[in-house]
């Protein structure tokens, strides 16, 4: 017999892990081994949009755990599916058999494809006798838990986030989970006796997902909890450097120590900056669960002392607003599962008439749009997987209300490009940009791509740096230089004229929202 640990894409971590902490509890009650199991599902991943740089996150993550598990005398073993319908089956009537095991656990996911294989497995090892726990983890408060004073979920986010706040305050539990699992020194015996069952090698890639540039990722989002640790670090206590907003890893040497200048205590103007290297960038290891919310949340108390900040007066308060975002995304899509199904929280907006422009879809995601700040900040997603929040929403803003394309292509791309693709919080981004979310932008503010272009990246700094065409440009002639520059001048760069007339554009999208459901 043994107790059996799903580990999850999304829980890539020891540490302040619900299901695992529970399930080494149990193993450790009946003197029997554990085991963690991974499912390695390429199907799931290519229906899910997965980017290759997100799987070689994730095969890099495993890779370390592995051997931290096995120091806990924990194997690790993985099995390999490609179709997610089968996999309930799969594990409740042959993995877990052949293991002699009864005893499951696994934390929970959110997204309604995956809370559907949860319930699920969850059935079927009732009707076959197998004790299958699925554990709240994933958020800082679980879903369901912040409701109004009527008990009703709540859809906008300020009153949501003062709820939210006020549970941290009442219910410190949260932040109380033990770390480190007990470890289970009969373990080790099961690696010998159940290996032939699994293919144990961790894959370098899979097909599919090959990543040429898995060298350069290594460096720029290094792997494992105590890199994640040191992400945070230096955004707690370092200054912001000017020159480091580009193909830096968040833990390059050289950072200054400076408490009171940190980037935390500078991020109420620093993070919608991209012209310096201001956020925490610890989204990656959030996203896969390197690192856990709780865990991000004691690191910052124990700066103030004990004392969490919330609100929009300090740079910690701030953080810790922008961090229950992603809370706030993730209880949205728990309950009302029609937002990771592809349909509009405010259905209202389902029939707004979009364009088909494959030349302007591909011009966006290549780059190559003309207007210097999206091509910045798309370049810069392609190399990097990664953006800063302002430029994810000008770059959706003008892919929505600018070229009038359908926002659930941009949703998706991003998904395909970024290293902390997250369904939840990329949805909400997309849908609070297309107007169409839970406390959206209203669909009459329409982002101006010059003005924010100025506001964001206010030396050019940025757009230099990724937009090489043109990195000579001075002043104005940054962010617009065909209006800025001679025409001649402005042929000499090799850079293309815009793809759209911003203020027709602007036109043409109050229109097609305020008579969404006609035709032109
Ligand atoms: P910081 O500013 O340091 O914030 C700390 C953490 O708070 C982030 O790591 C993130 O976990 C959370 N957070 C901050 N802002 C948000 C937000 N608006 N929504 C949800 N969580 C937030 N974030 C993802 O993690 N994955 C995505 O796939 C994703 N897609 C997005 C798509 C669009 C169109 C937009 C507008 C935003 C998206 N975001 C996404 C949210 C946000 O842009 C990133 O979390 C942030 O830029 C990550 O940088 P950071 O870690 O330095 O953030």
């Amino acid at each position: 017999d043994c107790v059996v640990y799903w580990m999850r894409m999304e829980d890539m971590r020891i540490e302040d892990n619900t299901a695992l902490y529970k399930a080494s509890e149990k193993a450790v009650e009946l003197g029997i081994p554990l085991i963690a199991l991974f499912v390695l599902s390429p199907g799931d991943y290519k229906i899910h949009d997965r980017s290759n740089k997100k799987i070689d996150f994730t095969l890099r993550n495993l890779r370390c755990l592995k051997t931290k598990l096995h120091e806990l005398n924990i194997p690790l073993h993985i099995v390999s599916y490609d179709r997610r319908l089968q996999i309930p089956r799969r594990i409740i009537k042959e993995v877990l058999p052949s293991l002699g095991s009864n005893h499951f656990f696994a934390n929970i996911e959110y997204e309604v494809d995956e809370l559907r294989r949860d319930i699920a497995t969850v059935n079927l090892g009732r009707d076959n006798g197998i004790d299958v726990q699925c554990l709240h983890d994933r958020l800082i408060v679980p879903p369901g838990k912040v409701l109004s004073q009527k008990g009703k979920p709540i859809s906008v986010f300020s009153p949501w986030q003062r709820a939210w706040a006020k549970l941290l305050d009442q219910q410190p539990k949260y932040f109380d989970m033990s770390p480190t699992p007990k470890s289970n020194d009969q373990s080790i015996k099961s690696d010998e006796k159940f290996s032939t069952l699994f293919d144990d090698k961790i894959p370098d890639s899979l097909e599919g997902f090959e990543c040429p540039e898995s060298d350069k990722l290594k460096e720029l989002w290094p792997e494992g909890t105590d890199r994640a640790k040191e992400v945070l670090n230096r955004f707690f206590h370092t200054k912001p450097r000017k020159d480091q907003f580009h193909f830096v890893s968040p833990l390059t040497p050289g950072a200054e120590e400076s408490e009171k200048e940190s980037r935390i205590a500078q991020y109420q103007t620093g993070r919608n900056l991209v012209d310096g290297d201001n956020s925490s960038k610890i989204s990656p290891y959030l996203a896969s669960g390197v690192i856990s919310g709780r865990m991000v949340l004691n690191e910052a108390k124990k700066m103030k002392k004990g004392k969490l900040e919330s609100g929009r007066d300090t740079g910690m308060g701030m953080w810790v607003q922008e961090v229950s975002w992603r809370d706030f995304y993730n209880h949205v899509m728990a309950t009302w599962p029609r937002v990771s199904m592809g349909r509009p929280f405010l259905e209202k907006f389902a029939d707004v008439q979009w364009e088909t422009n494959e030349d302007h879809l591909q011009a966006w995601k290549d780059g190559k749009t003309g207007f210097p700040i999206i091509d910045a900040a798309m370049r810069a997603c392609k190399a990097r997987g990664w953006m800063e929040n302002r430029v994810r929403m000008v770059a959706a803003s003008f892919l929505v209300k600018g070229l009038m394309l359908d926002w659930r292509l941009g949703e998706k791309y991003f998904m395909e490009s970024f290293v902390d693709g997250d369904l939840a919080a990329n949805n909400g981004g997309w849908q609070w940009t297309a107007s169409t979310g839970t406390d959206p932008q209203p669909f009459f503010r329409i982002f101006n791509t010059l003005t924010q272009s100025e506001k964001c990246d206010p030396t050019g700094a940025y757009i230099r740096y990724w937009v090489p065409e043109l990195k000579n440009l001075k002043g104005k002639a940054i962010h617009d230089p065909y209006h800025q520059m001679p025409r001649t001048e402005f042929k000499k760069l090799g850079y293309p004229e815009p793809i759209i007339d911003h203020k027709t554009s602007r036109e043409r999208a109050l229109f097609r929202y305020k008579n969404v459901g006609e035709k032109e």
